[in-house]
């Protein structure tokens, strides 16, 4: 009889795994945030759910890691949700930018001061300010309250070390933050320091590859409860969100992945990436180990052999 995908999928995970450990050799732990520095780097693991409640994990699926900027995806179906897309696509652009993800290049053309996109930090950092709520902290619980809906109400909370540890070192995302209030795309009440503990804190929220599978299947689903079958996004934010993701998903390697493994996803600086197969598969993957674009070498590989070898290029 004819096996299914699924079938297939959970046969040879195991084995692709295998095969992509060797890669993370072949990249390093960050640095500019020193406590991602003490992650595993030879570490792979993944999780892959299915619109039918199924769920298949392989290798070092049991590693926490923080979300870093695959929580930019979030951030902006939340501000998409709090502004619409004409208050958000003010202050932050459509394109691709082509530069390393915390680029302060480019910053002053086309119009001054806006980012080239809601997932390059300095576009991030400006979704993050037009997310609702009265003080930073009751942002941050906004934040968190939307991630933990996504991931089916699993206990996401935020990582407190790593979140100071980037706090203490981010004189670069510090210094984008005040570009931007220089260049007027944060409204003139910001309190940068307090905007910046914000998107902190977002970056810092810890995950599993089954918290980011579960996450990723609402977005493959078009923003739909897998579970409740409720509409928790609109469609419409949605078909935005995956549309930055494989454009803009990877940072400057977003074309590349494209070609390679065709499908929307985003990558973290702790490793982890997000990953899905419109209208099928949700997927979670982490590795610590990067390259030189900052992201999972291991993890980019996998996804790769798997896309390829179930031929889910979108394209
Ligand atoms: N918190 C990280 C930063 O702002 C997120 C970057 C990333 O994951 N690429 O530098």
């Amino acid at each position: 009889s004819m096996k299914s995908q699924w079938q297939i999928i959970e046969e040879q995970l195991d084995e692709l795994v295998q095969a992509s450990r060797r890669h993370a050799a072949f990249g390093a732990v960050p640095r500019y945030i020193p406590e991602l520095a003490s992650a595993p780097a030879e570490a792979l693991g993944i999780t892959i759910c299915d619109l039918e409640g199924r769920t298949v994990s392989s290798g070092d699926c049991g590693l926490s890691f923080t979300m870093q900027s695959i929580s930019k995806v979030f951030t902006l179906l939340l501000a998409l949700m709090d502004n619409g897309e004409d208050g958000v696509f003010a202050r932050v652009g459509m394109e691709p930018s082509g530069d390393d993800f915390n680029s302060m290049l480019k910053l002053e053309l086309v119009e001054p001061g806006k980012p080239f996109n809601p997932l390059i930090n300095a576009g991030a950092i400006a979704v993050t300010a037009l997310i609702h709520g009265d003080t930073p902290e009751a942002k941050s619980a906004r934040i968190a309250a939307f991630f933990r809906t996504l991931a089916g109400g699993s206990d996401l909370t935020c990582n407190e070390s790593v979140y100071l540890s980037e706090k203490r070192t981010a004189h670069r995302n510090r210094s984008l933050a005040y570009f931007l209030m220089d260049n007027d795309v944060l409204d003139p009440s910001t309190d940068v320091e307090e905007l910046l503990d914000v998107y902190f804190r977002h970056c810092a929220i810890e995950a599993t590859c089954a918290d980011l599978a579960r996450m990723a299947l609402v977005l493959a689903s078009g923003g739909i409860d897998p579970d409740s079958g409720a509409q928790l996004v609109p469609r419409r934010y949605v078909q935005i969100a995956k549309t930055f993701m494989s454009s803009c998903g990877m940072y400057n390697a977003s074309g590349e992945f494209a070609i390679q493994a065709g499908i929307p996803a985003k990558s973290g600086v702790a490793g982890g990436i997000l990953a899905l197969v419109p209208g099928r598969y949700g997927i979670g993957v982490i590795g610590p180990a990067l390259n030189r674009k900052g992201n999972s070498t291991a993890g980019v590989h996998l996804l790769e052999r798997l896309s390829q070898a179930h031929e889910w290029s979108m394209f």
